[in-house]
């Protein structure tokens, strides 16, 4: 059969499980997985696929304890985490299906991970585990990051198996755990356990663009630290509440400086702003009256901001230090407090693979295949665990459903998204691995 006509027939058998895929959706956003460091409550769902899989596609699933991975936590790009950072893995199995080809064609990997962030406050006015559906949208923590499009994942598995066509190389499917809060261990491990391919496809929120790189960034969390009191004697106590802003002005010009120097690529051309500069959180003192009134010890500042592909650590950190050096020895005030900082996450690269690698081809033409029209391969604007796979040689691409809300309250994603992704999916797969 024609790739044409076998597209054709799979997109057809899709829609008529269309029902299947939003209910399968539902049920996974009912289950909570939510990333909780240490730990995380992921295993129900990894049970839950497990078991679709092999009732729904016939196709047997290992479950792997990552304490149990040979060299993970040894490994150069382990993340031990510290403080409430840090990383428990006890009962989060990550989840992997290997469906074997005929041979000859090359290996696709799909790639997702189960875990979600904390539903959180916030004003939900769907709550966040009842997988409501309204108007062909379906709302929920992680609808859309990611479930959606490990449902898709997995009903492109069942159709391939429904459908009986084989594919020359072999198909992948993981569900990985505690990607969430820079973690990544889960997809590290799948690697280490043996889990390798000749491209991957993980399909993060991406409104169906086609991603071939990915942003880095750097968390840094910098404590102005003085001593609390308050003169009644004459004595002077450095109130780092007054001189916050000077940090503040600086990180403002900072965010300058990065615009000339990160190197700009052709993939965000079109990103108005490709290494952003964020102050997230600012702390000093606390408002009750269990706490004598003082001037507070210290004010804690936090700094994200994204790096392109190709920085590297060494250069992001030595840039980063000599501009907030230069600026206290251009404001010497600063200098009656200690300076302090701590790195809260871990360091995460950009990437980028070569946009004319056989992958990108492939899932643009199956993109432009189910969507109609071209769908050129563009940098994310955001980062996940596709720098994972890149240290192992295995080229990625992000492409995922359309909906809105990541980390936010009522997280959604759109269902018709979905089904259009599942059809490239499969697309992608014949085009990548070859039909036999
Ligand atoms: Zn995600």
């Amino acid at each position: 059969m024609m790739p044409v006509e076998l597209e054709q027939r799979l997109s057809a058998m899709l829609d008529d499980n269309f029902d299947r895929l939003v209910s399968l959706v539902r049920d996974l956003v009912r289950i909570p997985t939510e990333n909780t460091p240490p730990d995380g409550g992921e295993a129900a769902g990894q049970e839950f696929i497990r078991g679709w899989l092999s009732r729904e596609a016939g196709v047997e699933s290992e479950l792997i304890e990552l304490d149990a991975v040979p060299g993970l936590s040894g490994h150069e790009l382990f993340f031990h985490g510290e403080g409430y950072e840090r990383r428990d893995y006890r009962g989060r199995p990550n989840l992997a299906a290997q469906i074997a080809g005929t041979g000859g064609g090359r290996t696709l990997i799909l790639s997702g991970h189960i875990d979600t962030m904390p539903a959180g406050g916030g004003d939900w006015t769907h709550p966040p585990f009842s997988g409501m559906i309204e108007n062909g949208i379906i709302f929920g923590r992680g609808a859309f990051d990611m479930k959606g499009g490990i449902a898709a994942s997995m009903m492109a598995v069942k159709i391939l198996r429904d459908s009986g066509v084989r594919l020359r190389g072999d198909l992948i499917f993981e569900s990985v755990v505690d990607e969430e809060h820079a973690g990544a261990n889960g997809t590290l491990a799948n690697r280490l356990a043996g889990y390798h391919g000749d491209g991957v496809i993980i399909p993060e929120p991406s409104s169906l663009r086609l991603f071939h790189a990915q942003k880095g960034f750097r968390i840094v969390h910098l404590t102005l630290r003085g001593k609390s009191g308050m003169s009644f004697a004459g004595e002077e106590f450095p109130n780092p509440v007054e001189h916050v802003g000077s940090l503040i002005e600086c990180f403002r010009e900072f965010r300058v400086r990065r615009r000339s120097l990160a190197p700009s690529w052709p993939d965000y051309a079109n990103d108005p702003d490709p290494v952003p500069v964020f102050m997230n959180k600012l702390q000093a003192g606390e408002f009750s009256l269990d706490i004598p009134m003082q001037i507070p010890e210290e004010c804690r500042l936090e700094i994200y901001w994204q790096t392109m592909p190709g920085e590297r650590q060494e250069e992001i950190d030595r840039q980063f230090f000599a501009f907030l050096n230069q600026w206290v020895e251009d404001h010497p005030e600063l200098k009656q407090f200690k300076l302090e900082h701590r790195f809260s996450h871990r360091w995460m690269p950009g990437v980028r693979i070569d946009p004319t690698d056989p992958l990108v081809a492939a899932t643009a033409a199956a993109a432009e295949s189910v969507l109609g029209h071209p769908v050129p391969p563009v940098g994310a604007p955001f980062p996940c665990d596709l720098f994972v796979f890149n240290h192992f040689g295995i080229p990625g691409v992000i492409i995922g459903p359309d909906g809105a809300n990541c980390h936010g309250p009522d997280e959604r994603v759109d269902a018709e998204s979905l089904r259009q992704l599942t059809k490239i999916i499969l697309s992608a797969a014949i085009r990548f691995c070859g039909a036999a």
